[in-house]
């Protein structure tokens, strides 16, 4: 049975799903996370408690909507597979209702270059899904939409999603999303705040394919090495 199949992909499965309560960008049994396996990938079951999951209640699924074993998947499982048979560099997906976006996704807009940072959805915005019943075909339709040429999308009236290559990376990119989020609310508050235009955000995320890395032969801002 798949139980025993890719248990530590499911241990870390659980871990994740507890770190983002732990982390404040989710609460309840609201959200879900998923990992591709060979074919397919893991999901957390539907509704269940965050602090009482187990790596056996973790839902292996194919990706024709088939899943396996006596655990109901997430009810978002169309999303998670829909982002899985489209975007091959996707490795991992969170799903939240962190309190800024979730707010922000009440407005139904595109969060705008406010910051550098929004460059880590892979443009030069993050998006909002249009509106449609959670669960529902309709919903992965609209969000499919809006990751266009992106990594995270706010879907209205509900919260976010985002993948990346692994669970830890996508872990990061929500807690990133949600700082954004918050950060662009405060400022909202205070003042319009000023855009950061096209041509910008192509350098910026022109920067961000060598940021990180240790190797920085190739950019030309690297300070000089001495020793
Ligand atoms: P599940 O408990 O079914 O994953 O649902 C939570 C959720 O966020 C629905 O959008
Ligand atoms: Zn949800």
């Amino acid at each position: 049975m798949p139980k025993a199949r890719n248990l530590a992909l499911r241990k870390a499965v659980v871990a994740t799903y507890r770190r983002m309560n732990e982390l404040g960008i989710n609460q309840g049994t609201s959200g879900n996370v998923s990992a591709r396996i060979e074919n397919g990938f893991l999901i957390s079951p539907s509704g269940v408690a965050y602090d009482t999951l187990q790596p056996e209640q973790v839902v292996e699924m194919d990706l024709e909507g088939g899943y396996f074993g006596e655990w109901k998947p997430s009810t978002e499982w169309r999303m998670h597979m829909d982002i899985f048979r489209t975007r091959p560099e996707a490795g991992g997906i969170i799903h939240v209702h962190a309190n800024h976006a979730t707010s922000l996704s009440c407005l139904r807009r595109e969060i705008p270059a406010f910051h550098y940072m929004i460059g880590v959805t892979g443009g030069s915005s993050l998006r909002c899904a249009e509106y449609a019943t959670y669960g529902t075909p309709e919903l992965s339709e609209n969000m499919l939409k809006a990751l266009e040429d992106r990594r995270a999308c706010l879907l209205a009236n509900h919260g976010f999603i985002c993948f990346a290559e692994t669970l830890d990376a996508v872990l990061a990119l929500a807690v990133e999303i949600e700082t954004l989020c918050k950060q662009y609310v405060i400022a909202r508050q205070v003042g319009q705040p000023c855009i950061l235009d096209d041509e910008e955000m192509a350098v910026v995320l022109e920067r961000f394919k060598g940021y990180g890395k240790q190797d920085m032969e190739t950019d030309p801002l690297a300070p000089i090495r001495r020793g």
